[in-house]
C-alpha cells in the first residue's frame, strides 16, 4: 500500500497538514503498510551566499564561539531560575532596585541565547551547504521536498525522512537521511471495541481492535502533536475501519 500524499507537513501547520497525510490501510494483522509523502525544505528562506562572520573568522572559530555562548546562556538561565526560587519564592522582597538589576539580568541572557544560536545556525548552514564533492562553499540546495516514509508492522513503527540536495556548481547530487523531530514507536494492543456499529454490515459492537497501535510524536519547539492511528476490524464481516486521533501537547521542560 503506497500513496504520495501532495501536501507536506510542517511544525507550524502540523495539525492542519497531518490529516492530508495518506493512512495506513493494513488489510490484516500481519501486512506490512508503507506510506510516503512528502515534507517540508529545510531552509524555507532563500539561500545567502553572504555570511560574513564564518567568511572573516572561519567555521572553526564561529562553531567554537557559538557553543560557548550557547553554553553561557544555559548557565545564565539556571543561574536566574536559582535567583528567581531564592528571592521571589522564599524571601519575598521586591525592591526597586533588585527588581531593575532582575530585568537587566534577563535582558542580557536572552540577547546571549539569541547570540549563540545565531551563531549554530550559521554554523550549521555552511555544513548543509557546503558541497562534499568539489568542497565548494554555499553551494547545495534541497532540489525537492525530502521524502518522509512511514513503514507499519505489526511489531514495529518507523518513520524515515530523506532530503535531496544538488551542488550548483558541480551538479552532485547528495541523498541525505534527514534528523527530523519526530519520534515513532509501537503502542500496546487494548483489544478496545468501537461502539458504533459496523459500516459495512450495520451490527452494533462489531469492530474489534485486530493490530497494535501506530505513535508518532512530532515536535517543534514548544509543542509536541501525537498522532495515534488504531486499528479495528469488524469481527462479523472483517471490514476494516482505522482511526486516526491527533492530541497536541506543551513541551514542559
Ligand atoms: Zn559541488
Ligand atoms: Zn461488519
Amino acid at each position: 500500500m503506497e500513496a504520495i500524499s501532495e501536501k507536506e507537513p510542517s511544525d507550524q501547520r502540523a495539525s492542519e497538514e497531518n490529516k492530508k497525510i495518506p493512512h495506513h490501510n493494513p488489510t490484516s494483522s500481519d501486512e506490512t503498510s508503507i506510506i510516503k509523502y512528502e515534507g517540508w525544505e529545510k531552509y524555507s528562506f532563500q539561500y545567502n551566499d553572504s555570511h560574513p562572520l564564518i567568511n572573516t573568522f572561519g567555521v572553526k572559530i564561529i562553531s567554537f564561539f557559538g557553543q560557548l555562548i550557547n553554553k553561557l546562556g544555559q548557565l545564565l538561565s539556571i543561574i536566574w531560575l536559582i535567583y528567581w526560587f531564592i528571592y521571589v519564592l522564599i524571601i519575598t522582597q521586591t525592591d526597586t532596585l533588585g527588581m531593575k538589576i532582575h530585568f537587566a539580568y534577563i535582558g542580557l541572557m536572552i540577547i546571549i541565547i539569541l547570540i549563540g544560536n545565531y551563531l549554530l545556525n550559521e554554523v550549521e548552514y555552511y555544513k548543509d551547504t557546503m558541497c562534499k564533492f568539489c568542497g565548494r562553499e554555499y553551494a547545495c540546495r534541497e532540489f525537492k521536498k525530502p521524502e518522509i516514509k512511514e513503514i507499519s508492522t505489526p511489531d514495529s513503527f518507523n518513520i524515515t525522512c530523506t532530503s535531496f540536495w544538488k551542488c550548483k556548481y558541480c551538479g552532485h547530487e547528495d541523498l541525505r537521511p534527514e534528523k527530523r523531530n519526530l519520534r515513532a514507536y509501537k503502542g500496546k494492543m487494548n483489544s478496545k471495541q468501537r461502539k458504533d456499529p459496523c459500516k459495512k454490515c450495520g451490527k452494533e459492537k462489531a469492530y474489534q481492535e485486530f493490530r497494535r497501535p501506530d505513535i508518532k510524536e512530532s515536535y517543534s519547539s514548544i509543542t509536541c502533536t501525537i498522532t495515534t492511528t488504531t486499528y479495528y476490524k469488524c469481527k462479523y464481516c472483517g471490514s476494516i475501519y482505522i482511526e486516526v486521533e491527533e492530541k497536541m501537547e506543551t513541551i514542559e521542560d
